[in-house]
C-alpha cells in the first residue's frame, strides 16, 4: 500500500479551528493538553535524530533489555455452525431492539450464550467466527526489545522527563504478552522506557536481533516531523453542557468534533481517544497516583508500518506523580 504522507494543510486546519473553537468557549482551555504529533515518515535517521523504529543512542557496555516475560500465542478454533447461529441469532435480536428504539432487558438465555460459546477462552471473533484462546507458548522469554521510538527533548517540545535527561527512548518486545504485572486487561507487546543523556553516551551498542517477532510488532525505520497541537478531550470527557456546545460550534462549521479532539497516530501527550471502545481501561500505578497519557503509537500500512490491537493504537501511561514508576498499557 502506499505511504499516505501527513496533510500539512489538513493539520493547519484542525489546529486553526481548534483555537478559534477555545478562543469562543474558554470554557474550554482547562481541558486543553498540549501533544506533539510525531509524524513518522520512512527514512534512514541516525543514531542521534529522533526517531521511530530507528536505531536508539545505547552505550556499548549496558545490557540491551531482554524481555522477561512468558509469551501467549493465540490459538483459534473455528465455532460450530450451531454456536456460530446462536450468535447471528443474537446479533439480529440486539439491532432488532436498537431500530425499535426501545430498551427492553436482555432476555437471560440471550445474555449468557456469549460466555456459554466463549467457553473460557479470551475472546470470540465474529468476523472470522472464531474462538481465540491464549496459552503460554514455550519461545521465550529473554527475547531481546526493538527500538519503538528515540525523542529528543529538542525535538519534542514539553517531553517529559527526568532531570538531567534529554532523551527518551522507547522499547517493546513484538510479541504477544497476557496479563503483565499489573496489567490485567492489557495484552499485547511489553513495553521499556528508558531516559539518558545524550552527551553520557559515546559508543554505541549493536543491538541483538529478536529471535522471535511477529512481523506486525516490528516498527520500520522512520525519522519524525513532530509538531506541537493543542489536544481536546473526546466529548464523553466533557461536561455534557460544555460537550453540547463543542459539538455545536464544530456542526456550525461543517465538522465533526471528533476531528478536533484526541488526535490520532503517533503523539506524545495529549489526549487518549475513546472512539473505538468507549472507554480508556488502563489500571491505576500501584501507588494510586493517577495516569498521565505518554505516548500513543497508531497503526499505519506505510510508515512505521505497524499493526496493534486491531488497527488501533497502543498508548503508554506513566503515573503522574513520578514518571520512574511502572507504566501502565491500553490497547484500543
Ligand atoms: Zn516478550
Ligand atoms: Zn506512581
Amino acid at each position: 500500500m502506499p505511504v499516505t504522507p501527513p496533510d500539512p494543510s489538513a493539520e493547519t486546519l484542525v489546529a486553526d479551528l481548534v483555537a478559534d473553537l477555545v478562543a469562543e468557549v474558554p470554557e474550554l482551555a482547562e481541558y486543553v493538553r498540549a501533544a506533539v504529533l510525531l509524524r513518522p515518515a520512512a527514512g534512514s535517521p541516525g543514531v542521534r535524530d529522533s526517531s521511530v523504529g530507528g536505531p536508539l543512542l545505547w552505550p556499548a557496555g549496558e545490557p540491551w533489555p531482554l524481555c522477561p516475560h512468558p509469551h501467549m500465542a493465540r490459538v483459534r478454533k473455528r465455532l460450530t455452525d450451531e454456536e456460530r447461529e446462536a450468535l447471528e441469532r443474537m446479533g439480529r435480536a440486539r439491532r432488532e431492539r436498537r431500530r425499535s428504539g426501545r430498551r427492553p432487558p436482555m432476555p437471560p438465555e440471550e445474555a449468557e450464550t456469549p460466555d456459554r460459546i466463549l467457553d473460557g477462552a479470551s475472546s470470540l471473533d465474529m468476523t472470522t467466527w472464531e474462538r481465540v484462546r491464549w496459552v503460554a507458548d514455550t519461545g521465550g522469554p529473554d527475547v531481546p526489545m526493538v527500538p519503538v521510538a528515540q525523542l529528543h527533548a529538542r525535538d519534542v517540545p514539553g517531553l517529559p522527563r527526568p532531570d538531567g535527561a534529554d532523551v527518551l527512548q522507547v522499547l517493546w518486545c513484538p510479541n504477544d504478552h497476557s496479563g503483565l504485572p499489573g496489567q490485567p486487561h492489557y495484552s499485547g507487546p511489553a513495553v521499556e522506557l528508558r531516559y539518558r543523556a545524550a552527551a553520557a553516551v559515546d559508543a554505541v551498542a549493536d543491538p541483538p536481533r529478536p529471535h522471535r517477532a511477529l512481523d506486525l510488532c516490528l516498527p520500520s525505520s522512520c525519522t519524525v516531523d513532530p509538531v506541537r497541537v493543542a489536544d481536546l478531550p473526546s466529548t464523553d470527557d466533557l461536561p455534557a453542557a460544555l460537550a453540547e456546545r463543542a459539538r455545536a460550534w464544530a456542526a456550525a462549521r461543517g465538522v465533526d468534533h471528533h476531528r478536533l479532539a484526541c488526535r490520532s497516530g503517533w503523539k506524545v501527550g495529549g489526549r487518549p481517544s475513546r472512539h473505538l471502545t468507549g472507554r480508556v481501561r488502563v489500571d491505576r500505578p500501584s501507588c494510586g497516583a493517577g495516569t498521565r497519557l505518554l505516548l500513543t503509537v497508531g497503526s499505519s500500512h506505510g510508515g512505521p508500518d505497524v499493526t496493534v490491537g486491531r488497527f488501533g493504537e497502543l498508548r503508554v501511561f506513566t503515573c503522574a506523580a513520578d514518571a520512574s514508576h511502572p507504566v501502565r498499557l491500553d490497547i484500543q
